[in-house]
């Protein structure tokens, strides 16, 4: 790693924000190896705390931030949940799994989650029984908490748990976080809770937040806390508009600077004027990882949004959850999480779609599991893929 010496950048060059690009980018793999000469010399003075990242792509990072830089999270989502009229102090309900609960949750946060009207509702392997619980709170208390704040994958699953039995439960309003949410699961949420959806994305590591409002076109992220730039595969600045590598330089952090981080994940910057008025811009096209591809034997490659937003996962009544895992170049497995007895000719349906995406070539077997694979946080992974980018040689993939 060169240090700002040997790339000739002082910090009174810097004058502004464009400036920073003299700077490398800085990825994972690059923290992880200089993790001592990423820290601050005076680092004890802005009160570190350890962290780590829920690790979604593997192997979690260690990072240390400033106690400032720590509690820039929940007031984001507080902005975030008043556009939809939450009060500080309104009963709230959490449905995730580990990036914002830990799995043995300490005293401390407890007691914070009492004080606050927070409550935790599990969403590790949703499971028919504990949604089957859920309803039966929700529908035995009526003054259970309006709004829901949760992984938009198990927002989704209780949604159409609710719509097929014919459940109403009305929410004033959901928010959802930490995986891309495909319009057609947006969809099915509203209409299983009764409300709208407000999508929110959060990157720790570089303190970039944002939020939807009530014009549902795109997100305002945080500009008080982090710089946003949007990158090609170079690390080229994209054209306007264009959609690129999420990189965010964190505003809070002294500890540990992270000076143009790679989040790792795709979306477009918006400078337009949004019509609700608020000057913060937007993020919008949120694709989720940007090292999400499948590979084709005729040397495609397509990105997890093809199956983010697969018709067929959504159309078919039996279906209510999915991974796609590639394990060979030409070979897939897709595992289905059914709801109800699988149709076979949805199935081949399915696949005559699948392969007019990625050609006749690929193998797909089909499985069906009621409990599809996610990340140590619980987090749904859509797509997994076990081999190389073809003709990348033995890359270090972070
Ligand atoms: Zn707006």
């Amino acid at each position: 790693m060169l240090g700002f010496r040997q790339l000739v950048f002082k910090p009174e060059d810097f004058k502004e924000f464009g400036d920073l690009r003299a700077l490398p980018i800085l990825t994972k793999a690059i923290i992880r190896d200089n993790f001592e000469a990423l820290q601050a010399r005076n680092k004890q003075d802005f009160a570190p705390r350890r962290n780590q990242t829920s690790g979604s792509t593997g192997q979690p990072l260690v990072f240390f931030w400033d106690r400032d830089a720590h509690s820039c999270g929940w007031p984001n989502a507080w902005r975030a949940f008043a556009v939809a009229g939450f009060q500080l102090g309104d009963p709230l309900l959490i449905l995730s799994g580990g990036a914002l609960m830990p799995k043995v949750t300490p005293l401390r946060q407890r007691i914070y989650y009492q004080l606050m009207g927070i409550t935790q509702l599990r969403a590790y392997h949703l499971s028919e029984e504990e949604m089957a619980g859920y309803l039966t709170y929700l529908q035995g208390t009526p003054g259970h908490p309006k709004y829901l704040y949760g992984y938009a994958s198990a927002a989704y699953l209780f949604a159409r748990y609710l719509i097929s039995r014919g459940a109403s439960v009305q929410f004033k309003a959901v928010f959802t976080t930490a995986e891309v949410l495909p319009l057609q699961q947006r969809g099915v949420i509203e209409r299983g809770f009764g409300c709208r959806v407000f999508d929110t994305y959060g990157n720790n590591e570089s303190c970039l937040a944002a939020f939807e409002c009530e014009q549902h076109t795109g997100l305002h992220y945080a500009m008080e806390n982090a710089f946003l730039e949007v990158v090609d595969e170079r690390g080229e600045p994209v054209g306007e508009g264009e959609t690129g590598r999420l990189i965010g330089t964190n505003l809070e952090n002294y500890a540990m600077p992270f000076i143009r981080y790679d989040s790792g994940d795709l979306g477009r910057l918006t400078r337009e004027p949004c019509a609700c008025g608020r000057g913060l811009l937007r993020i919008g096209n949120i694709m989720g990882r940007a090292r999400d591809f499948i590979y084709t034997p005729d040397g495609r490659e397509i990105h997890g949004a093809f199956f983010n937003h697969f018709e067929p996962f959504y159309r078919t009544p039996w279906i209510a959850g999915w991974h796609v895992l590639q394990d060979r170049i030409d070979h897939l497995v897709v595992t289905i999480r059914p709801d109800g007895e699988p149709v076979e000719a949805d199935v081949e349906r399915m696949l005559e779609l699948m392969h007019a995406g990625l050609g006749e070539d690929m193998r797909i077997d089909v499985v069906y599991d009621s409990k599809l694979h996610t990340t140590p946080a619980g987090k749904q992974k859509v797509i997994e893929c076990l081999i190389e980018k073809p003709g990348a040689g033995a890359g270090k993939r972070d």
